[in-house]
């Protein structure tokens, strides 16, 4: 597994389980994902393009709740470690630097339940 060059967490109700509860995000180069710390449910995405890009680029209004964050992240384009603009819809999920406007864009993938440890429950299902 590739170094994470963004990781951050948003705490909100999980669309599976509904327990408001830490979504824990990441995003490597091949893949970005959204994890439920309470059940789980983890969305994969997959880059379909990485661009520099003006502002507010490939993130067309879509199903909603859109989560907009700005955690800390290091850019694979210019080096520098700061502010990253993240927008996760239930569909896209983007990443722009703040500094050189370098953007991820990743299209949603699948979903499964990767079981807590020492829970019952469905079991891992294959991805
Ligand atoms: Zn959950
Ligand atoms: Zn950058």
């Amino acid at each position: 597994m590739q170094e994470a060059f963004l990781r951050t967490s948003y705490r909100t109700d999980c669309y599976h389980c509904r327990v408001v509860a830490d979504q824990v995000i990441t995003a490597v180069p091949f893949q970005a994902g959204v994890v439920c710390a309470n059940c789980g449910a983890t969305r994969v995405f997959i880059p379909k393009i990485e661009d520099v890009t003006a502002k507010g680029s490939y993130q067309k209004p879509e199903c909603y709740p859109v989560w907009h964050l700005t955690p800390e992240g290091s850019c694979r384009h210019c080096g520098v470690t700061g502010m990253h603009e993240v927008v996760i819809g239930c569909r896209n999920f983007t990443v722009r630097c703040e500094n050189c406007g370098f953007t991820h864009f990743y299209r949603f993938d699948l979903e499964y339940m990767d079981t807590p440890p020492g829970e019952g429950g469905a079991g891992k299902k294959e991805v």
